[in-house]
């Protein structure tokens, strides 16, 4: 029995500590132009927290709440400390007496914590912790991170790859699914571990899916030598977990194979590890646009002063930022969670762009919730708020179908020529589709 669930993770980051030097040096050499300030809503839809500048370009304002758990359970380590992703990293929570530490477990997290043998691991940045602190077993946040027994039940219905990724793959760590367009997953490493990850199979474990520089250059070849890929979606586990001198690396390897014409980032980081959303790396990513963001988020609380001080930088370097959030039972399954995580995104500039049916990853039961409750946090969005901040509501169909848009029925039916439609508050509307074609 291991009390350390983190047993054999492929450990990429934290970088290293010539790295760590020559981000000191790069930002000591920057410009000292103050930032403008920052007015950002966080949580409550009311509630304007006005971030003021501060001198030192790397350092992050620290919510209170963040504050007083450094000053609480990390009483010797300083700001400065705190604010440095590399501290971050090297000091997540792996181990059910460091968790123990800072949170009331209960008998059942305990016993799934003490008992784990499955293949993700916990792993938790003490500032992602800061969230969880005080909250009872039932908060949507910790729910996502600390395993419970129920993670070790599995239904017939589920898989270790439910979306067949490994039958899209022409070669290791590429997934070719769609005509035009490629994910390529760079690391099994993440800041945090999500429990319902699709990627379970692969993330926070060396081994069979252990990744190297060989194995990119392997990804590298088949993408140079496919010249239908005009997308490619950096993926894994977490891309931003990496170096700046790897992410470039593998940016401006994308960069020089003429028919890429789009790059995308997919990430949690600006969520679990704001800190990482340094001035060097914003500086770094802008050389490569069109470069887009996803931005994995799952509810309104983690909407901190932090996340949005990163979204705001990634923003400002001209970043177009979008959400992507799964549907979790207890978690974000209603109507006005939802509406108020994806109100908070187009606060600080990201666009609600997916909300995922929970894939049917082993040990998910307890997460998954009906396609009905989806659709009706759809129909509870849609003409009721802005339509920039309604997602698209899609299945990513088992089996490797790709994703499936769901939408609830507007559309009632024909009489003659005309359309009967249904609009978000239930009335019926006759739409005259004279333009049919015979
Ligand atoms: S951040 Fe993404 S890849 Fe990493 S554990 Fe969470 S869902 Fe999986």
């Amino acid at each position: 029995m291991a009390n350390r669930v983190c047993l054999n993770e492929d450990i990429e980051p934290p970088g290293s500590p010539a790295e760590a030097a020559g981000t000191a040096r790069a930002s000591s050499t920057l410009p000292r132009k103050a930032s403008p300030t920052l007015r950002v809503l966080i949580g409550a839809d009311t509630a304007t927290r006005v971030i003021k500048p501060l001198s030192g370009y790397s350092r992050y304002h620290i919510s209170p709440r963040t504050h007083a758990f450094r000053k609480r359970f990390f009483p010797s380590v300083s700001q400065a400390e705190w604010n440095d992703w590399h501290w971050q990293l090297r000091n997540r929570i792996q181990d059910v007496h460091e968790l123990a530490r800072i949170i009331d477990l209960t008998d059942d997290e305990y016993r799934a914590l003490s008992n784990h043998s499955g293949p993700l691991p916990l792993a938790i940045t003490p500032y992602y912790a800061s969230l969880l602190d005080g909250e009872g077993p039932q908060h949507p946040i910790r729910r996502t991170v600390i395993p419970v027994a129920a993670e070790y039940l599995h239904s017939p219905e589920e898989a270790d790859d439910p979306l067949g990724e490994e039958n899209d793959s022409p070669v290791p760590g590429i997934v070719h699914r769609y005509p035009d367009r490629v994910l390529f997953l760079v690391t099994g490493f993440c800041a945090t571990y999500c429990r319902y990850c699709t990627r379970s199979r692969l993330v926070g474990r060396a081994g069979e899916y252990g990744f190297s520089m060989a194995r990119w250059e392997k990804a590298l070849e088949y993408i140079e030598k496919t010249p239908s890929v005009r997308d490619v979606l950096l993926s894994g586990g977490d891309p931003l977990t990496l170096s700046d001198e790897k992410l470039e690396w593998l940016l401006s390897r994308l960069r020089n194979i003429t028919h890429v014409e789009f790059l995308r980032i997919g990430t949690k980081v600006p969520i679990v590890l704001p800190q990482r959303i340094s001035p060097a790396l914003t500086r770094m990513l802008r050389r490569y646009h069109p470069l887009w963001m996803s931005i994995h988020v799952t509810h309104p609380d983690e909407l901190t002063v932090e996340a949005a001080q990163a979204c705001s930088r990634l923003s400002d370097a001209g970043i177009p930022l979008g959400s992507q959030t799964v549907l979790l039972a207890g978690v974000n399954d209603d109507i006005e969670t939802m509406r108020r995580l994806c109100h908070g995104l187009l606060r600080i500039r990201v666009r609600p762009y997916y909300l995922y049916q929970c894939d049917p990853i082993k040990g998910s039961s307890h997460f998954r919730t009906s396609i009905e409750t989806g659709l009706n946090i759809i129909q509870g969005l849609r003409g009721f708020t802005t339509g920039y901040a309604v997602p698209t509501y899609v299945i990513d169909a088992p089996g490797g179908g790709g994703k499936i848009p769901l939408l609830p029925e507007y559309v009632v039916g024909r009489e003659g020529n005309d359309v009967i439609l249904r609009n978000y508050e239930g009335r019926l509307f006759r739409y005259p589709d004279c333009a049919v074609s015979s």
